[in-house]
């Protein structure tokens, strides 16, 4: 729900302050499904507002549940789709959100790119993604403990908007999740990466690699030919020496590609001896491209060379293959 046109509309009815603050406890805190749930407003206040301001601006289409993982198609005013998943760990519950119907970014191994680009999420389109997964989660008494933005879109490329939800997902009467617990992912737009300090020091940041080697790096990620290796791996040592916050380096390991020792090795150069530059290992995850995921034998190669080289590294686990709701595969059919 965009709160700033409901705040607007209350005023001019003179409908006073408080108001506002049980409408959002009872949004973002409760996740209440609906406004016939808000009975702290009378009945008639409760009718005037459901004509005018849906509840929420994402309407489930489609779910789908493959084990911890759910995938949920969500319809928006204008009848466009986005997806968004849910990922449950013993510890957290980890919501993967979009930020754009489509993508104009075009990486090779990735679904949602293949979509071409629809148009940008306003805010409340990418705060109430997560304010559906609560809705869903309250039966259980759980709540949505930590955001990644890694679902469909570049989210340096809807800033502004990605900003002021943000502010909505951290702030106490909002849905008061912490900063740390909020991840960004880029392919590496450095210009806007610059301006992420200084709105925020706290949030986690995960920049694609997916190549040590520029050309390679291209051929994989269309627009790195604007963004080139060395600025940002020069913006990214004065990102943690500002930060102190490990970086992460997200890797998806293809067949013939990027997993040999040769690429370990160039990985090696680009990281020098930082150890808050992290790299994240993911397996290439099946779509429709040519590419082809990395043999075991290959992986493990790859693997103990960059333990010779003492890089700093996760093997992350592939989750919601299944249902298409891993990595790099969300798309509206
Ligand atoms: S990986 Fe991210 S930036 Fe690249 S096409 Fe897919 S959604 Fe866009």
């Amino acid at each position: 729900m965009n709160f700033i046109k409901l705040q607007n509309y209350l005023k001019q009815n003179n409908i006073p302050d408080f108001r506002l603050k049980q409408i959002r406890y009872a949004h973002y805190q409760e996740a209440l499904s609906g406004w016939d749930q808000v009975t702290t407003l009378s009945l008639s206040l409760r009718e005037d507002l459901k004509i005018k301001f849906p509840w929420l601006s994402v309407d489930e289409e489609k779910l789908l549940t493959d084990k911890d993982v759910s995938k949920a198609l969500l319809k928006l005013s204008d009848d466009l789709k986005t997806e968004t998943v849910l990922m449950r760990y013993k510890s957290w519950i980890t919501a993967c959100i979009s930020v754009m119907v489509g993508c104009p970014v075009g990486c090779l191994f990735c679904a949602t790119g293949s979509m071409g680009f629809k148009r940008n999420l306003k805010s409340e389109e990418i705060v109430d993604q997560i304010t559906y997964w609560n809705q869903k989660l309250k039966k259980e008494g759980k709540r949505v403990s930590r955001v990644v933005f890694m679902g469909m879109g570049e989210p340096f490329l809807n800033w502004e908007e990605v900003k002021k939800a943000i502010e909505i997902i951290n702030s106490p009467d909002g849905l008061g999740i912490g900063q740390r617990n909020i991840t960004i992912s880029t392919v590496g737009i450095t210009p806007k990466i610059r301006e992420l300090v200084p709105f925020s020091d706290q949030i986690n940041l995960a920049i694609s690699l997916h190549s040590p080697f520029q050309n390679e790096r291209e051929r994989m990620i269309p627009v790195a030919s604007k963004y080139l290796l060395g600025d940002l791996f020069r913006m990214s040592r004065g990102y943690v020496n500002r930060t102190r916050h490990k970086l992460f380096f997200e890797y998806a390991l293809i067949k013939d590609f990027n997993d040999s020792e040769k690429d370990a090795r160039e990985i090696k150069k680009l990281f020098g001896n930082e150890k808050l530059f992290h790299l994240n290992i993911i397996d290439l995850n099946p779509t429709n491209s040519n590419l082809q995921p990395t043999t075991k034998q290959r992986k493990d190669r790859f693997i103990k060379e960059l333990k010779k080289l003492n890089i700093q590294f996760t093997i992350r686990r592939n989750l919601g293959e299944e249902i298409k709701a891993a990595c790099g595969q969300l798309v509206v059919e």
